[in-house]
């Protein structure tokens, strides 16, 4: 029997690849410039790690962990997210004990057992990063800065920021009561997730995505008025420095976050090509988390974001971006002699970082410029007997057609002009 990919979880070919590699170029160049650096922490983490952070009535926690017994008994799981284990990593090594904040970026795949659909996988992949150590608003004003730099790097246009506050551990109290008391006798009528989380953490019923219980949930009274005077200052300093510097976005006062570890700024950024899983990337504030997981206070607060790197690439695909693929020529040797020589002109191009592919020799030449388009060169560089005696090449423009005779030396300045 054929043995076929795991549902949800697909093999990215280099039509794919080209993709995630240039959204993962622009992303390295843009968190470079905002003093980031890479973290990379293991796929496996104790199943505890989530529970804990995450949160136990989350879906992510109570439906769509890949956990998996240890050979010892140890209960290990398969990461949903990242930012539990860089939360984990910076308490392990105690990060805080270093000059400035913690700015940490990480790339990979993350494992949810979801029903698949377009832009939704079992295996995905997030590119994220978290600044750990301080709270102060112009943290969470640069986070949300870079990632409009990142979107236009990446030339995804119309994306839209959603912003919210979730407000904090003093104020969740009185919000949860408000909410159980609106919910009250609705209650009956909504999801049994809606009524299991009334009872557990109500916040989480304004995450419902069950379309017969929105009519209910708009009902429901927002966290603005209870927020406290914290959190209200927070996100007025937030919405300050974001008008004075031009950054768009719109409010809105039931957007919360799918992981209970957030409080104060949550945000998204939305998109309108990808249908139903419009968010391209989402986040917020999580002052507390480290706590949680056994630092003392100096920690400090955090704030940090995940994209959904298959959404960007859909979105990018939406706004024309054309990702650079296949060899900027083809060097094509008519006959063995001149192999030699054109072996020696594709080191040189190659060490230039010039991306070149070798026709075989002694093959036809039509058969060679065939090839040459397919593979979606802009040139192919001929060399027969003529050329070789003369340390030259023949140029073929493929988009063109001219042709014309240029010194082997002269070769990288006018691929290199070609191609600017
Ligand atoms: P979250 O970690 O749930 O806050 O998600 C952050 C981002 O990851 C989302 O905005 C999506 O772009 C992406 N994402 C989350 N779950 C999936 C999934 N199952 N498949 C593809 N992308 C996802």
């Amino acid at each position: 029997m054929k043995i076929v990919s795991v549902k949800g979880m697909r093999d990215l070919l280099p039509a794919d690849t080209a993709w995630f590699q240039r959204l993962e170029q622009a992303a390295r160049e843009v968190f470079a410039a905002y003093n980031f650096d890479e973290i990379r922490t293991p796929i496996v983490e104790p199943t505890e790690l989530f529970t804990r952070s995450v949160g136990e009535d989350t879906d992510i926690v109570g439906k769509e962990m890949y956990t998996f017994a240890d050979r010892d008994g140890a209960s290990l799981t398969l990461r949903p997210e990242a930012t539990a284990s860089v939360a984990r990593a910076y308490v392990e090594h105690r990060l805080w004990d270093r000059p400035g904040l913690s700015k940490l970026y990480y790339m990979g795949p993350m494992f949810r057992r979801e029903r698949p659909q377009k832009g939704r996988y079992r295996q995905f992949y997030q590119i994220g990063a978290e600044v750990l150590g301080g709270n102060a608003p112009v943290i969470d004003f640069e986070l949300l800065a870079m990632l409009r730099l990142l979107l236009e790097r990446c030339g995804i246009q119309d994306a839209e920021l959603v912003l919210n506050s979730v407000g904090c551990a003093d104020d969740r109290p009185a919000y949860h009561a408000a909410l159980r008391e609106a919910l009250g006798a609705r209650l009956p009528e909504m999801c049994a997730d809606c009524q299991r989380r009334a009872q557990t953490n109500p916040l989480r019923v304004l995450d419902c995505k069950v379309p017969a219980d929105q009519p209910i949930i708009a009902t429901l009274p927002t966290l603005e008025s209870f927020l406290d005077d914290k959190c209200r200052e927070h996100f007025a300093q937030l919405r300050q420095l974001l008008d004075a510097n031009g950054i768009a976005y719109r409010v809105d006062p039931r957007l919360v976050r799918g992981l209970d570890y957030y409080t104060s700024t949550a945000f998204e950024f939305q998109h309108g090509a990808l249908g139903a899983q419009n968010a391209l990337l989402g986040g917020g504030r999580y002052d507390g988390l480290t706590q949680a997981l056994g630092a003392p206070a100096q920690a400090g607060g955090g704030i940090g974001f995940a994209l959904g790197a298959d959404r960007f690439v859909l979105a990018m695909q939406a706004s024309g971006v054309v990702p650079s693929t296949g060899p900027v020529a083809v060097l094509v040797p008519l006959t063995d002699a001149e192999l030699t020589l054109v072996l020696h002109l594709a080191e040189k191009l190659r060490r230039e970082h010039i991306r070149v592919e070798l026709a075989e020799p002694g093959r036809k030449l039509s058969r060679s410029l065939e090839l040459a388009s397919k593979l979606q060169a802009r040139y192919a560089v001929i060399v027969g007997p003529d050329e070789a005696a003369a340390s030259a090449v023949q140029l073929k423009d493929l988009n063109g057609g001219a042709q014309e005779r240029v010194s082997g030396e002269a070769l990288l300045d006018r691929l290199r002009q070609g191609v600017a």
